[in-house]
C-alpha cells in the first residue's frame, strides 16, 4: 500500500518531471521557427534529419507526458496505483521504477503482445 506521505512525493517528481517537459517541449517549437527563417539548400539534409530526431523525441516525450498527465489525475480521483485493466494494485516495486505505469506487470505484458 503506497503510503499518503509517499503518494505526495510521487506527485511532487510527477509534477516537476511534467514541468520539465513543458519547458523542452516549449523549447523544442521555438528552434522549429528559427530553422524556418535561416533555411537554404545546402542545410535541408541536416535540417531535415535534425527534424525527424526532434519529432521522434516530441513523440516520445508527448507520450511520456500524457501519462503523467493520467497519473496526476488517478493520485486526485485516488485511484492511482490500480490497473487500469483488472483494477489489481500495481506492485510498489514497479511504481517505485515506473511511477506512470497504468498496468499491473501481468496485464502489461498482455498489452505489449497486443492481447487487450
Ligand atoms: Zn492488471
Amino acid at each position: 500500500m503506497v503510503t499518503k506521505l509517499e503518494l505526495e512525493k510521487i506527485k511532487q517528481d510527477l509534477v516537476s518531471r511534467k514541468l520539465e517537459i513543458e519547458k523542452e517541449l516549449q523549447n523544442l517549437s521555438n528552434e522549429k521557427m528559427v530553422d524556418g527563417l535561416s533555411q537554404d539548400d545546402g542545410d535541408q539534409v541536416v535540417t531535415l534529419t535534425m527534424e525527424s530526431l526532434r519529432q521522434s523525441l516530441q513523440d516520445t516525450e508527448y507520450s511520456e507526458y500524457t501519462n503523467i498527465i493520467a497519473a496526476l489525475a488517478s493520485i486526485d480521483a485516488g485511484t492511482y496505483g490500480s490497473c487500469q485493466e483488472c483494477h489489481e494494485r500495481i506492485s510498489e516495486n514497479r511504481l517505485k521504477f515506473n511511477p506512470n505505469a497504468r498496468r499491473c506487470l501481468n496485464c502489461q505484458e498482455k498489452a505489449e503482445k497486443g492481447l487487450i
